[in-house]
């Protein structure tokens, strides 16, 4: 057996936990809507997404609401307020949604606002536009009343300090933990949501995969959706989230589809790369999906009413 699956329940979880070996999916059923995401942090994240599709909420509803959660969370420190900053000390955040028309919108190294994934759909809903960065996506958030705050909490701060002393390259393998939330509602409509702090310590400037539509994020209703954690730099170069959904449409089932993207990253990088990726994915019928490339990684999968936290072992 290649994998082992492990679960945890989570806040609405209403079974007992249980571990699972040697199984990904729970059995779909094509009237259950169900929320994906990324990390632990997924399992609150999950929790807010699934009260959001209770409330009546659709899937955009859905993700955006479980994607804020951790941006909120100051002790999660790959995400929002409390991520991790750059080089020179400033938190830099990327984030993007995709709904089920197939519209999107996206905010890159914007600064000092704690909720960027809901600037990201007020760009996909009251702008002409995809994308906005930076100076000009704070001030667009300001314009649409969003709250501007510092977003490095003394411990980040103390952790960059700290990191300054002897500026130590931070390991692609160790900068990961982007939120992904991935949602269908009951109407088997699909939307997703990702926002991050990127890269601990990276280049004043830089950019990952979390806000390019395609790369960290890929919605398309018809057949499924995708989203990645990890290394962006490496995810934008082979367009992972889109190449996971389009391999779902040539038939590979999401699981298949999420190792097959990771692959090519790994052939390119000659059966070794040093660094983690990960992808989640779910099909239109309801069917998920995720893969690794390196040690584990950890989905929350929000389905049935329960709420449950899998690990899965990477692929090397
Ligand atoms: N994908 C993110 C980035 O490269 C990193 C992460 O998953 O935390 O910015």
């Amino acid at each position: 057996m290649k994998r082992r699956d492990f679960i945890k329940t989570g806040a609405i979880g209403l079974a007992a936990p249980s571990a699972v070996f040697g199984e990904t999916n729970i059995k779909p059923n094509k009237n259950d809507p169900l929320i994906l995401s990324t990390w632990k942090h997924g399992l609150p994240a999950n929790d807010a997404a699934w009260k959001s599709l209770q409330n009546g909420g659709n899937a955009m509803d859905a993700a955006e609401a479980g994607a804020r959660v951790p941006e909120a969370d100051p002790s999660i420190t790959s995400v929002g307020f409390g991520g991790y900053p750059d080089e020179e000390g400033n938190v830099t955040l990327d984030a993007c949604v995709m709904d089920s028309k197939g519209n999107a919108g996206s905010v890159a190294f914007i600064q000092n606002i704690k909720h960027p994934v809901s600037v990201a759909r007020k760009v996909m809903e009251d702008t002409k536009h995809v994308m906005l960065v930076g100076e000009g996506a704070r001030q667009f958030a300001v314009s649409q009343g969003f709250e501007e705050m510092d977003l490095l909490t003394v411990e980040s701060k103390k952790a960059w300090e700290e990191w300054k002393k002897k500026r130590r390259e931070m390991t692609p393998h160790e900068t990961h933990d982007t939120i992904s939330v991935l949602a269908q509602d009951k109407n088997g409509d699909m939307a997703g949501a990702c926002t991050t702090s990127g890269w601990a310590y990276k280049l004043h400037g830089r950019v990952g995969d979390s806000p390019i539509i395609g790369a960290g994020l890929f919605v398309d209703n018809e057949i499924g959706c995708a989203a990645a954690t990890g290394l962006g730099e490496e995810v934008i170069k082979t367009t992972g989230s889109f190449l996971v959904v389009e391999l779902m449409r040539q038939g590979y089932d999401p699981t298949a589809a999420c190792e097959e993207a990771l692959n090519r990253v790994i052939k390119r990088h000659n059966g070794n790369p040093d660094f983690q990726i990960a992808y989640i994915a779910i099909r239109k019928d309801g069917e998920i999906g995720s893969a690794c490339i390196k040690g584990s990684f950890e989905y929350a999968l929000a389905r049935g009413g329960q709420n449950k936290l899998h690990k899965i072992k990477g692929l090397l």
